[in-house]
């Protein structure tokens, strides 16, 4: 099968929410069995002043202290994902923001098995492909990534 469109990379983040439950593996099977490559991975902790730099276009909304305490409340697991509309698909396969609205809308996204409400939502996705560069550098700054090339058929390419 052909796939249409251009192979991109994009930054995902299972939350500590969703890595303190025990679901890391199993959301990172859901992401392999969607077709999706990881090509990096790492488990770390965000210090509050990581997640204030991660969330900085929400600074001075009224969820943004909050958001900062869950998201240096326990480990992560940062991912680096390959597929042709990565960004987009990934997007996609989280759901909806909030995990309510997601088990309403699309119940078989992972917010919707993994998350609980609007700020306990499991996963993160990039929104962009400047957002996905900027979070990839953030999380992996020493990664050397080849340019993507333009090829639509070029899964061979990533390498794991
Ligand atoms: N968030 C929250 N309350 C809100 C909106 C967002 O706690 O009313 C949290 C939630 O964890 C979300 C993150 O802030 O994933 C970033 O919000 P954004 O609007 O960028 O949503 P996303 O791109 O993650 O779907």
């Amino acid at each position: 099968m052909e796939a249409s469109g251009r192979l991109e990379r994009t930054y995902a983040m299972i939350k500590p929410d969703a890595v303190g439950a025990g679901n890391a593996e199993r959301i990172m099977q859901q992401i392999e069995v969607n077709g999706f490559t990881i090509v990096q991975q790492a488990k770390l902790q965000l210090t509050r002043e990581m997640a204030e730099e991660f969330y900085a276009e929400h600074a001075g909304k009224p969820f943004f202290e909050g958001l900062v305490t869950f998201m240096s409340s326990g480990p992560v697991v940062a991912l680096v994902l390959a597929k042709v509309n990565a960004i987009r698909e990934w997007r996609t396969l989280a759901g909806p923001t909030n995990s309510n609205r997601a088990r309403e809308e699309a119940p078989e996204s992972v917010r919707a098995l993994y998350g609980t409400d609007g700020q306990r939502n499991a996963v993160h996705g990039s929104d962009s492909p400047s957002s996905a560069q900027r979070e990839i550098r953030f999380f992996f700054p020493n990664l050397v990534l080849d340019p993507v090339p333009d090829s639509a058929s070029a899964t061979e390419y990533i390498q794991k």
